[in-house]
């Protein structure tokens, strides 16, 4: 009684967990995948607030050296002096940032620069071609990928008045300086409103990704022993306030349905399903099986002398008497008002007829308290091959009566012919 329940309870919380865990599966994956985006766009976000904030930086720089620093210097005689350049003095500005920070950079590239060591190429020079042919005043991309990936941010440089010109309008109106440190090669016949270089700043994503990575990671081990925190309470709630009182009121219902309530003995339905059931199993072992069937004498005339309640004391009393007297694997069922019958599994037609006068001798041996001696008649049979538990108890049945006609107190053999004796086996 006790393996089916606790199987239906394990398969029925094993279902309800493949369920559940598939269930927090799918929801870890869908919000895990929301929130990797979420950290991701957050992530691209913050890099490009760095990257535009490198571009202010540099941009200030310029602005500087343009407003206060470029014509002071050219002011005076002597070597052309770099500082005075825009350009140069934010290249050279971020560069001490990048001492600091060696992963970012800042560059200032040009189709046509004064500089060679200025000459766009690659993707740069297409970034500058793109900002020449129009549209957009900023551009994002990244190269790279994993840990080497970056992120450039470039806006394009613009020729926006007179001024630029006299550096890179013809060697002829350049400062002699200019001229004498840089050539006559490069950084001329630019034209106000051209786009001829680029400001590129480049930052690493790395950083940001990780902390991504890093951010997911604690997420996912938060809400898995979350997940199995809710597992593990939830599987105890359901045992304690569903499954467990749903297994003990089966049990209680069970027990009711299969035993007699006056006698604890198994009921007529619940004896005859044990008796197919021990027809199959012995058929396949090839082992004996027999029943007897027992009838209480005169139990009418207990019940008109003494009252209901003593009868019903009596069948108590001879259903105690009987179990004590049986093996473990030995069932008492009671077939109806006074009478019973026993199924002896393993048990020859000869251990049954042993079995039949032990058990009329506990039932008469000794008198009732009330009752006074109580008598029974008893019919044993064994189980033939292929004989049905109908067929069997209709034959043990047969022997009863026969022993009734016979006298009663008496037990009667389906076959062989034994002795007949109160106490003792007959054959019928
Ligand atoms: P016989 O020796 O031929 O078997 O006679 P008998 O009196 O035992 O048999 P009979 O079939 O004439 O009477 C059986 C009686 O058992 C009748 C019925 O009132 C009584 N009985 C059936 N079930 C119960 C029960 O649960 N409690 C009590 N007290 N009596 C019951
Ligand atoms: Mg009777
Ligand atoms: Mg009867």
């Amino acid at each position: 009684m006790t393996s089916k329940p606790d199987g239906w309870m394990k398969s029925t919380r094993g279902r309800l967990n493949m369920v559940l865990a598939g269930v927090s599966a799918v929801a870890m994956l869908v919000s895990g995948s929301v929130f990797h985006a979420a950290l991701s766009q957050d992530a691209h976000e913050d890099v490009r607030r760095e990257a535009v904030l490198q571009m202010a930086t540099a941009q200030a720089v310029r602005a500087y050296t343009s407003e206060h620093v470029r014509d002071a210097l050219l002011q005076h005689d002597g070597p052309f002096p770099p500082a005075a350049v825009p350009s140069f003095s934010a290249v050279t500005t971020m560069k001490y940032l990048q001492q600091a920070y060696p992963d970012y950079r800042y560059q200032e590239l040009a189709i046509n620069p004064t500089q060679p060591d200025n000459r766009a190429r690659g993707w740069e020079l297409q970034v500058i071609e793109a900002f020449r042919a129009g549209g957009a005043e900023e551009r994002f991309l990244t190269t790279g990928s994993g840990a080497a990936q970056m992120l450039h941010y470039a806006r394009p440089l613009r020729v926006v008045n007179e001024a630029c010109l006299r550096c890179h309008g013809s060697p002829e109106a350049a400062p002699a300086a200019l001229v004498a440190k840089y050539g006559r090669q490069g950084g001329f016949g630019w034209r106000v409103g051209e786009v001829v270089g680029a400001q590129i700043v480049s930052v690493p994503a790395r950083t940001a990704f990780a902390r991504v990575d890093s951010t997911f990671l604690h997420y996912l081990g938060a809400s898995a022993a979350l997940f199995l925190s809710f597992f593990a309470v939830l599987n105890w709630m359901l045992s304690r306030t569903v499954l467990q009182p749903i297994v003990s009121s089966n049990q209680r219902l069970a027990k009711l349905a299969s035993r007699d309530g006056l006698t604890g003995a198994a009921n007529r339905r619940r004896f005859l399903a044990q008796l197919d059931g021990e027809i199959r199993r012995c058929g396949t072992q090839g082992a004996p099986l027999s029943v007897i069937m027992i009838d209480l004498d005169h139990f009418k005339r207990i019940n008109d002398e003494h009252g209901h309640a003593v009868g019903d004391e009596v069948l108590r009393s001879c259903c105690r008497r009987v179990k004590r007297r049986l093996g473990p694997s030995d069932v008492l069922g009671r077939l109806g008002g006074e009478e019973f019958a026993v199924l002896l599994p393993a048990t020859d037609e000869s251990g049954a007829g042993q079995m039949a006068a032990l058990l009329l001798l506990a039932i008469s041996g000794k008198p009732m308290q009330q009752a006074g001696q109580v008598t029974a008649s008893l019919g044993v049979a064994r189980h033939r091959a292929g004989e049905t538990g109908a067929q069997l108890l209709e034959r043990a049945d047969a022997a009863l009566y026969r022993a009734k006609r016979e006298g009663r107190n008496r037990v009667v053999r389906a076959a062989p012919l034994i002795p007949v004796v109160p106490g003792a086996c007959v054959a019928g």
